[in-house]
């Protein structure tokens, strides 16, 4: 199964790719802005789990002993609603490649399962979106300069994980957790 698991990342990262570069005028990520797992819940099925504990298995030792410090760091602190996420390493993520959902979808505007537009947090940062939204209300008012329209896509969590994508890809995508509480079953 992961391995159709990974035909759909696959699928996923190309649609992404292209909405990215769609909306790029008002788009502010680079690497080393890390806003976006600082302060999170990052829920996950336990697909995306088993997916990215396979790959931390495979990483190098000193990583993944500075990520099993962040861990054990979560677990004893009493903290656990929102936190940095561990597997933040000198602000890079370092499990990218097999990165939960949630992670690939942030930073563009999502249409919610009740058809409300959900944006991105950092745009109240001066980031994402900032050059089109009313930071007040947190709304878009206006296009980029260049005439691109802001858009909202339909890559809310609950639609790419949904039954409908589990059986087009032939996948099961099982419960869902906050990642720490992945973490306390497996550490
Ligand atoms: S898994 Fe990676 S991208 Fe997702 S919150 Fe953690 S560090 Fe950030």
């Amino acid at each position: 199964m992961i391995n159709r698991y990974h035909k759909y990342l696959e699928i996923i990262d190309y649609k992404l790719k292209k909405m990215f570069e769609e909306q790029a005028p008002f788009i502010k990520c680079k690497i080393g802005c890390s806003y976006c797992c600082k302060e999170g819940e990052y829920p996950l099925s336990e697909l995306e789990f088993v997916d990215l504990m396979l790959y931390y298995n495979e990483l190098d030792g000193n990583i993944r002993g500075a990520i099993n410090e962040n861990i054990s760091r979560l677990l004893e602190s009493k903290r656990q609603k929102f936190y940095e996420c561990p597997f933040l390493i000198k602000g890079v993520c370092s499990v990218y490649p097999a990165r939960p959902i949630i992670c690939r979808t942030f930073g563009l505007i999502s249409i919610r399962e009740n058809g409300l537009n959900k944006m991105p947090f950092c745009v109240d940062l001066g980031l994402n979106y900032a050059n089109a939204a009313d930071t007040e209300t947190s709304t878009i008012v206006k296009c980029a300069p260049d005439g691109t329209m802001p858009v909202a896509y339909n890559i809310d969590r609950k639609f790419l994980r949904s039954h409908e994508m589990e059986a087009t890809f032939n996948i099961f995508f099982g419960k869902d957790k906050a990642m720490v509480d992945w973490l306390k079953e497996e550490f």
